[in-house]
């Protein structure tokens, strides 16, 4: 088995779950309990909320636990409007977004917020210029992700951060993708507003988090307790939390150098070995993780379900329904050549992938795409 598959969830680094353990049958008390078994509890949260801070060089106290990466985009985006409703009515979000900040800002425009989705380059980075002109006395919030969980495009953080603090709006950004595989520090970027999760990094599911700065206008859109600053009031999931915290701690910067490489060993062989392949997203400012590729008049369910029987596990970038394709809003936004949009598949690689894994993976790929471009071109796309 290989697996290629990691934007979409990571295994769980064995160390995490020994981290994990006791949190489960040992303390297990609720961490707001006051008894002995209840501060542990806390301790442990705390120890976590301090690790995952320290990682973006954030206070602990600017640190909410939420479930899912999807939960802390539904905060961030929902809670400063909730804040600031009463004196502005202006989003700003871009089309390459994943659908938990999208979905979020169409049912906000939907309840008569201004929505403005600003479009993107060939490569999927936002005009600069155009995000400071679409900047109005009226708006509340920007939000515009690190680094894109298709085609891997990493923003100019930085200079978006800028502008928006220089404008005095707030903006929020959806780290899910980078957290780890870049260096954050939402200081220097100017962030106000940052979700992160902990199974894209070798944590379990149902943990993540929301970096809110300090001072920032933010209401809570659940009634309830005042656990996580009464932002996310539920009892907190401290084992998935734990290992959260133990994955993110063991992740680091020689990972990423060893993923980079062999991301570009991988890139380059398949671009130079296998004929009418294309790469989608940026070649420089990139995940270190991801490789979105594109094959001219092929299906990418097809090759995936020919490299799914020989137990190697990637995704696709288009969708079949009942008989015709939908390709990703991603590469709709990208505007990829209509020739090769439906042969797209997405190969992203861990911390654990190896060398061997990557050369076994493209003999495979090549062999498929090989017997693929060999049949008629008017039998290759069924569904
Ligand atoms: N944002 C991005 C960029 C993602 O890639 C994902 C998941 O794929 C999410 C948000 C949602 O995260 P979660 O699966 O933790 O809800």
């Amino acid at each position: 088995m290989i697996y290629l598959d990691n934007a979409a969830s990571t295994k769980v680094d064995n160390k995490a779950i020994k981290a994990m353990l006791p949190y489960f049958d040992k303390v297990y008390a609720n961490p707001a309990s006051i008894h002995d078994m209840g501060v542990k509890a806390k301790k442990a949260l705390e120890y976590a909320r301090t690790t995952i801070a320290k990682r973006i060089n954030a206070e602990p106290d600017e640190i909410i636990f939420t479930s899912s990466g999807t939960e802390s985009n539904n905060i961030a985006i929902k809670g400063i409007v909730k804040a600031l409703k009463n004196k502005k009515n202006h989003i700003i979000t871009q089309e390459t977004e994943h659908v938990s900040v999208l979905n979020v800002c169409k049912a906000l425009e939907k309840t008569g917020f201004k929505l403005t989705t600003l479009d993107v380059d060939k490569h999927g980075f936002i005009n600069i210029n155009q995000l400071e002109r679409a900047i109005t006395k009226n708006t509340l919030l920007v939000s515009i992700m690190h680094a894109n969980n298709e085609i891997g495009t990493i923003q100019h953080i930085k200079e978006i951060g800028r502008i928006c603090k220089k404008k005095g709006v707030y903006f929020h950004t959806d780290a899910v993708q980078s957290f780890c595989k870049e260096d954050i520090d939402v200081k220097k970027m100017n962030v106000d507003l940052m979700s992160l999760s902990s199974h894209k990094v070798h944590g379990p599911k149902g943990a993540a988090a929301l970096y809110v700065k300090r001072g920032t206008k933010i209401s809570s859109i659940m009634n309830g307790g005042s656990q996580e600053y009464s932002l996310r009031p539920s009892t907190e999931n401290v084992a998935g939390i734990v290992g959260f915290a133990k994955a993110v701690s063991l992740f680091n910067a020689g990972q990423n150098k060893s993923m980079n490489t062999l991301r570009d060993h991988a890139t380059s062989r398949i671009l130079s070995e296998i004929k009418d392949a294309r790469l989608n997203g940026s070649r420089d400012k990139r995940l270190s993780n991801n490789i979105s590729l594109s094959f001219k008049n092929l299906n990418g369910e097809t090759i995936l379900k020919h490299l799914n029987a020989k137990g190697i596990y990637v995704s696709t970038g288009t969708a079949c329904l009942t008989g015709s394709y939908e390709a990703s809003h991603v590469l709709n936004a990208i505007k990829a050549d209509p020739a090769y949009i439906k042969g797209t598949i997405r190969i992203s690689l861990s911390r654990f992938t190896t060398k061997e894994e990557i050369n076994n993976f493209i003999d495979v790929l090549k062999e498929t795409i090989y017997n693929m471009q060999r049949i008629d071109p008017s039998k290759r796309f069924m569904c």
